[in-house]
């Protein structure tokens, strides 16, 4: 016999049992991103290559090894986007959304990085992005943490999460540290790995980036781009923190961060955690204005950031007891030809009237008890039950599931009013 097929490594499947989880996620980030006026923007998963070499930057990790590269029919060289603020910025140039006009955006969708599968890094992984346009800042970089920060207490994690800082400066600013930096690494070449030896020529700020232990100190003691930035954005960078300050947001300056893409310029943050081991950021992003040019658009202004939904959704399980909504409210038990005729048309009925119900009807008949059994297991509140008895007399019993009360027999009219009653629409998970 032929072996089953399996999904591919690192890419994985969202059962019904998680999906609660998800959704419970899902639609606390975007309550919270309506409320600060964000409006949604649908892209495509896959987008030339070219526009991830452009944006990204040829020597990046993502571009050097991570991506998800084919040649479709045609012979054009696609890919399977890695992230999506290039896919993003390429969607408001083409249709013309940044002449004069400032934008707040998100997304949230799967994301593909051919990397290592390990606890919290997966080929396939959902980002939400959240991108501005046309804000010079810095108080639209402080709004999006004000964003963050939000989403952090709203899912009870906010003391999980550190944020740190940092500012990238110019790209004239970065070329003057670069050259310092270069030099202070030459002089220390004997003690650098393979891949920042390799970077000392192709991307040196990486070298900051590297986790290898062996060269942790030489870090710790390179100079720092804050040391090298002009007035410009030492101004920038002290509006930002400054009204953090004031407004009681906790961060800390990293003058190591400095993020993989090369796209960014000034303003940089991550939110990390130390419950994921070394997968400890959860979300990370800056400004990038130099973007835009490069991409062919007219200078600009734009910010934004990404946040790993897996990381985010395993810091919510290790906290545990989420309030999370059962997927059945109310079980309908059908037991004889007409029941089962009756059923369907009662069911409607409820619908009907009481639309935020969840209504599971039992399919594929059965006894009382085993269809009970089955009731048991959705882990409804009630059962509706309804054999041919009842239905003759225009009556359905109906049981709690949760408690020993005897089985009450209603009319169908009194059976929808308490139905009502305990599923009003303002009902709400607390
Ligand atoms: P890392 O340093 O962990 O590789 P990154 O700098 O490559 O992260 P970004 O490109 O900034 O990550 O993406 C933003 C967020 O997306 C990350 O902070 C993380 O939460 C999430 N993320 C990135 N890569 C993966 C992955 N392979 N699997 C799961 N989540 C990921
Ligand atoms: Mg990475």
């Amino acid at each position: 016999m032929a072996n089953n097929i399996q999904a591919i490594r690192g890419m994985h499947d969202v059962l019904p049992e998680q999906t609660p989880l998800w959704q419970y996620a899902e639609q606390i980030i975007r309550d919270i991103l309506g409320a600060y006026g964000y409006r949604e923007i649908r892209l495509p998963i896959v987008e030339k290559t070219e526009l991830f070499k452009r944006s990204i930057g040829e020597v990046t990790d993502i571009v050097e090894k991570e991506m998800y590269t084919f040649e479709d029919r045609n012979g054009d060289s696609l890919t399977l986007r890695p992230e999506g603020t290039a896919g993003c910025l390429r969607a408001c140039l083409e249709h013309g959304l940044l002449h004069n006009q400032s934008h707040r955006l998100w997304y949230y969708g799967p994301m593909y990085r051919h990397e290592r599968p390990q606890k919290g890094r997966y080929r396939q992984f959902i980002q939400l992005g959240v991108e501005t346009y046309g804000l010079p800042g810095p108080d639209i970089d402080v709004e999006l943490v004000l964003i963050m920060d939000r989403l952090w207490k709203k899912l009870g994690l906010r003391s999980k999460v550190q944020l740190q800082l940092n500012s990238l400066g110019t790209i004239a600013e970065r070329s003057i540290y670069r050259e310092k930096l270069v030099s202070y690494f030459q002089q220390h070449k004997e003690h650098l790995d393979e891949d920042s030896l390799r970077r000392l020529d192709t991307n040196p700020l990486r070298i900051l980036d590297s986790k290898h232990p062996a060269i942790a100190q030489l870090i710790a003691d390179a100079p720092a781009l804050m040391d090298d930035l002009g007035e410009d954005s030492l101004n920038h960078f002290k509006g930002f923190t400054s009204a953090l300050d004031q407004l009681g947001i906790h961060y800390e300056i990293n003058s190591r961060l400095v993020r993989g893409l090369d796209y960014y310029s000034k303003t940089v943050f991550e939110w990390v955690t130390d419950e994921l081991g070394s997968q400890g950021t959860v979300c990370a992003g800056g400004r990038y204005d130099t973007l835009i040019e490069q991409l062919g658009g007219k200078a600009n202004h734009a910010v934004g950031f990404a946040m790993g939904i897996e990381r985010l959704l395993a810091l919510l399980e290790n906290q545990g007891s989420i309030p999370l909504a059962n997927a059945v409210d109310v079980f309908m038990i059908r037991v004889g030809e007409k029941a089962e005729q009756e059923g369907l048309r009662f069911a409607e009925l409820v619908r009907d009237t009481v639309p935020d119900l969840k209504l599971l009807v039992h399919c594929g008949g059965g006894s009382f008890k085993n269809q009970f059994k089955k009731a048991d297991k959705t882990g409804a509140d009630f059962a509706i039950i309804l054999g041919d008895d009842e239905v003759s007399r225009g009556e359905v019993g109906v049981k709690s599931l949760r408690n020993d009360q005897q089985q009450q027999t209603l009319t169908q009219q009194q059976a929808l009013a308490f139905l009502q009653t305990h599923y009003a629409p303002s009902r709400e998970m607390d």
